[in-house]
């Protein structure tokens, strides 16, 4: 049995895909035949123009045409007559094979481009290499997964998963997920987790472990997976996936009902979602609004920053989906383990404590104001809140509310309707924001704790790094009385605090964020139904008993002997 860390949970029983990242070796060598050489090449040409064509199509369908009409942009490259007589000259006139004929004329025509100081024309330059990788691999005999057609039962196993992978999942076809690296709060998971589908994260080496086609079974919940078992092992993966389908049967009787505790405390359960799409999640599993909108996966994925009006109709239709719910956006938070390629950024030593979130979007106002105009734009269409993460103190909300006043005066002169009291509020999870929580109070509008990286800054940890994963934990005392601080200072300028972290939907910390005072808890789609009972369970009187003890440990493994 492989052990690994519980990413997503439910049980995956099915066969391994295995995606596997090709390094591509070239041989500098010349051949006999040129004209046999000259016409492999053209044939490599055709299957990229035949392949690239299907690609579009799909994403015409699901994607939109715009990013259709991208990847068809890539046939004209490749096929731009001055490439093609660079291409013919080397492998009829010189006889060179003719990957390595691709290689010197997309790359030398790539280094010209990415030379030119001008973000467009740069762009070429990754989108010719890109073009090269993928002609490269067509000569060379090496197939990518395609993971849109994978068949139904599917367990894939990958070195991370990352977004443009996850964009081809069809969840359907789906069993699990295997990945050597990411933990609980990455991006993997959290997408894992928004598409229901079983994931184990962080098994040692598994890449070399299986070859595709091996059975396997795996507990999200447990995080452990069973490559090739036996049939005793078979037997007891179905039962416990028949128990696990029972229990999710059993909470629907608390689906259209109030967020209630045992005597009578009324909160807020709403759902935390990544692409609009997710909104009608949201709603499917009774969700009472959306209390996290990670808007940079709108980013991500394609070859430019999207528009206003993309993103006006990707925040307008969250908006309609949600019929007047709250729907908190968070502004663009890039950086970290969120990268944007085609943004040209530098790479930095350490990108957690770098030029991410907030930062990133005050320097690049140009790229902000977009999405703060297209946010103020579909706040005339639903209960839309704007939320800046990563903030360390009163000067950057100072800041955001600056520009959002100006933008609405650009607004009135163009006769754009928009919410004028637009709630502005802050998302909690650096150190200094809660040190600076009592100020903070007095110019936010709400909190919404992000316990994912409040934990990891607390405790000065990295979420990622399997070495010290022992200190990122939310039930440390440190990062407790960082969250209590954090409600204590919002109850006391009586302003709605919120929590969008994965600590919210954990069943042994909801007793304590009652006693605190929460109002309102954001869990992934998944967990609305799975959250609401665990907070209908509790009285609170009996939530400040246990909060008063829990509070006065100073170890971890006090907290959790308590809890
Ligand atoms: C958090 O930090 O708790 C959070 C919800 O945001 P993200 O996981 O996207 O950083
Ligand atoms: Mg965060």
């Amino acid at each position: 049995m492989y052990k690994g860390i519980a990413g997503s949970e439910g049980i995956g029983i099915g066969k391994i895909v295995l995606i596997e990242e090709h390094e591509i070796h070239l041989e500098n060598r010349t051949v006999e035949d040129a004209e046999a050489e000259q016409k492999r090449l053209q044939g490599a040409i055709d299957k990229f123009v035949a392949d690239t064509n299907a690609m579009a199509d799909r994403m015409d369908a699901t994607v939109g045409e715009k990013d259709a009409d991208i990847l068809r942009g890539h046939i004209q490259m490749l096929q731009d007559p001055m490439i093609e007589e660079q291409l013919t000259a080397l492998v009829s006139g010189e006889k060179l094979c003719a990957e390595m004929a691709v290689e010197q004329v997309l790359e030398q025509t790539a280094q010209m481009f990415a030379q030119i100081p001008d973000e467009l024309l740069q762009q070429r330059a990754t989108d010719l290499r890109d073009i090269k990788t993928r002609v490269e691999k067509i000569l060379l005999g090496i197939e990518d997964v395609d993971i849109s057609k994978v068949e139904k039962g599917t367990v894939l196993v990958a070195r991370d998963l990352t977004p443009s992978m996850t964009a081809g999942i069809v969840p359907e076809n789906i069993q699990g997920i295997l990945t050597e690296v990411g933990g609980r709060t990455s991006h993997s998971a959290i997408l894992a987790r928004a598409m229901e589908i079983p994931a184990v994260l962080s098994i040692e080496n598994i890449c070399s472990l299986v070859k595709n086609g091996d059975n396997v079974v795996l507990n999200g919940s447990t995080g452990e997976a069973v490559i090739n078992p036996d049939d005793d092992v078979i037997r007891e993966y179905q039962q416990l996936y028949e128990a696990y389908q029972k229990e999710k049967e059993l909470l629907k009787k608390y689906s259209g009902k109030p967020t209630v505790t045992a005597d009578g405390k009324q909160v807020e359960l709403v759902c935390n979602i990544g692409k609009p799409e997710d909104a009608a999640k949201a709603v499917e599993c009774d969700g009472e609004g959306v209390g996290l909108f990670r808007t940079e996966f709108l980013f991500m994925d394609r070859d430019s920053i999207p528009t206003e009006e993309e993103q006006f109709e990707a925040y307008k239709s969250v908006a309609e989906t949600m019929k007047g719910k709250p729907v908190i956006i968070r502004t663009l938070d890039i950086g970290g383990d969120k990268a944007l390629p085609y943004l040209g950024l530098e790479e930095e030593e350490n990108p957690f404590l770098g030029f991410r979130a907030i930062r990133f979007c005050l320097e690049r106002r140009d790229i902000y104001e977009i999405q703060l105009r297209a946010l103020l734009r579909a706040s005339a269409f639903g209960n839309i809140k704007i939320m800046v993460p990563l903030v360390t103190g009163v000067e950057e909300l100072r800041q955001v509310k600056e520009m959002v006043a100006a933008l609405m005066k650009q607004l009135d002169a163009e006769n754009i309707s928009y919410n004028q009291e637009i709630e502005i509020g802050v998302m909690m999870e650096t150190p200094a924001a809660c040190m600076m929580a009592d100020a903070l109070a007095k110019e936010a509008k709400f909190f919404s704790i992000g316990t994912n990286d409040l934990t990891g800054y607390t405790m000065a940890v990295d979420r990622g790094n399997a070495k010290v994963a022992y200190l990122y934990s939310t039930y440390n005392p440190a990062v407790l009385r960082a969250i209590q601080r954090i409600i204590e200072c919002a109850k006391k300028e009586g302003i709605m605090v919120g929590m969008c972290g994965e600590a919210a939907a954990d069943p042994k910390l909801i007793p304590l964020l009652l006693a605190f005072g929460l109002d309102e808890f954001s869990v992934s789609a998944t967990s609305v139904l799975k959250t609401r009972k665990a907070i209908s369970e509790w009285d609170i009187s009996r939530c400040r008993e246990l909060a008063e003890k829990v509070m006065a440990c100073v170890t971890e493994e006090e907290v959790l002997k308590l809890l």
